[in-house]
């Protein structure tokens, strides 16, 4: 093989022995199923299939047609939604179209600040800027890691915004979605709720569902809780769905990513078979994990409201470095984890900021229950708490050897294996 060439799939391979025998805790990755990976790799991945099913602008996809009709009909009926879009390719992009279908250049919007656990691209310097929107922040009560409803109300009544988005990145606990309704409607504004983290455990009935809570949006990334490819979707009401289909193509989106589309369709039917039990140990591993970590000494926040009500677990690890240190220092005993910015940060020291986020869904996706969740407190501890680092590393990699498959699938042996022929 030529080396230059040899040298990335030597990367690839060692990129999946990392993941092999590490546990993969950043709370928006997942693994998909044997089924979906091998679609992954179809023709399809090369095609352009630009408008809508049946209405295409080239010839050639029949076939794409059938196969991006199942997905909408799949989603339709996991989320109970009007109406579905699976084209955009991220959830950013899916969070740029929703602007673009439901505001104008320069209108106002309430959305999370980042340091709140909202998404930077609720932000005035990413995608809401994109739209040139106006943004303020929800209020917001960092001890009970939530949106202030009551405040919320006023403020929506007092500045009459165009949109209302719901939905972060640092997410604990469900959004006020319903006490938003009749404020919206009184100044005539529209809900969008962002659920790229937890669309598996919506998917699951798990979570908040806020398309009944009353939003007329919901944005969300397939491979984060849900464990389908990377892409988005975008579920709406039907009176704005011509809006948010032009908002994606020709809007934001020319050609959308087919072996994505088909790689959802199968995850959204297995979704629709295991989605209920999947969601909801997902939640319960976090739940234990929380508690256990709790018990062990650690700051776990918000110990009053029972830790997370998701697939989250947050840390203030200030006693023990900075979250960017424990983040690294986890990575040494193959525990990949990332540092996040916590309310009372100064965001001035972003780099350094005193929080870690852990997220179960990917280790509920291998199988694991709760007394798996009690070992990894454990290593967890001894990390951050005793710096033990080499130990544990050795330990994770032993502990990790059982657990190779994706679970909730029809199909998920080997799931870390990568075969270069
Ligand atoms: C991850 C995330 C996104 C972005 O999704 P991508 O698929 O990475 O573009 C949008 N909103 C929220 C709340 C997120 O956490």
């Amino acid at each position: 093989m030529k080396q230059e060439i040899e040298e990335i799939i030597n990367a690839v391979k060692a990129h999946h022995d990392l993941f092999k025998y590490s546990l993969p805790m950043i709370a928006s990755e997942n693994i998909t199923s044997g089924t979906v990976r091998t679609l992954l790799s179809s023709d399809l991945s090369h095609r352009y299939a630009e408008g809508t099913v049946g209405h295409r602008y080239y010839q050639g996809c029949d076939h794409i047609d059938v196969i991006e009709g199942k997905a909408i009909s799949y989603a339709k009926k996991l989320f109970d939604a009007e109406h579905v879009n699976v084209q955009p390719i991220s959830g950013v992009n899916a969070n740029i179209a929703a602007f673009f279908a439901l505001t104008e250049p320069y209108e106002l919007i309430i959305a999370l600040s980042v340091p709140h656990g909202g998404h930077i691209s609720h932000a005035r310097y990413s995608a809401a800027g994109i739209r040139k929107l106006h943004v303020e922040n929800h209020p917001f009560n960092s001890k009970e890691m939530s949106i202030d409803a009551d405040k919320m109300v006023r403020m929506i009544r007092k500045i009459e915004p165009k949109l209302i988005v719901f939905g972060a990145s640092l997410f604990l606990f469900p959004h006020p979605v319903s006490e938003a309704r009749e404020a919206a409607d009184e100044v005539g504004a529209k809900i969008v709720y962002d659920a790229a983290h937890v669309l598996g455990l919506i998917a699951g009935k798990q979570f908040q569902d806020p398309l009944k809570e009353g939003a007329d949006v919901m944005t969300g990334s397939t491979h984060k809780t849900f464990p389908g490819p990377q892409g988005a979707i975008i579920l709406c009401k039907s009176d704005i769905a011509h809006k948010i289909d032009h908002a994606v193509f020709p809007g934001t989106v020319s050609n959308h990513h087919l072996h994505h589309v088909a790689g959802l369709a199968v995850s959204l039917v297995e979704m629709i078979e295991f989605g209920k039990d999947y969601a909801k140990q997902t939640v319960s591993n976090a739940k234990e994990l929380a508690s256990m970590l709790y018990e062990l000494g650690l700051n776990v926040i918000c110990e009053e409201k029972g830790f997370t009500e998701s697939h989250q677990v947050v840390l203030d690890v200030s006693e023990h470095g900075s979250g960017s240190n424990v983040a690294k220092e986890l990575e040494q005993a193959n525990i990949i984890a990332n540092k996040n910015l916590l309310p009372w940060d100064d965001v001035d020291y972003s780099d350094y900021p005193s929080g870690i986020r852990l997220g179960t869904q990917e280790l509920t996706r291998i199988g694991m229950r709760k007394s798996e969740m009690v070992e990894i407190a454990d290593l967890i501890k001894r990390v951050i708490v005793d710096k033990d680092m080499d130990r544990v590393k050795t330990e994770v990699i032993s502990f990790r050897k059982e657990y190779q498959d994706a679970h909730y699938c029809f199909d998920g042996t080997k799931a870390y294996e990568f075969n270069y022929r």
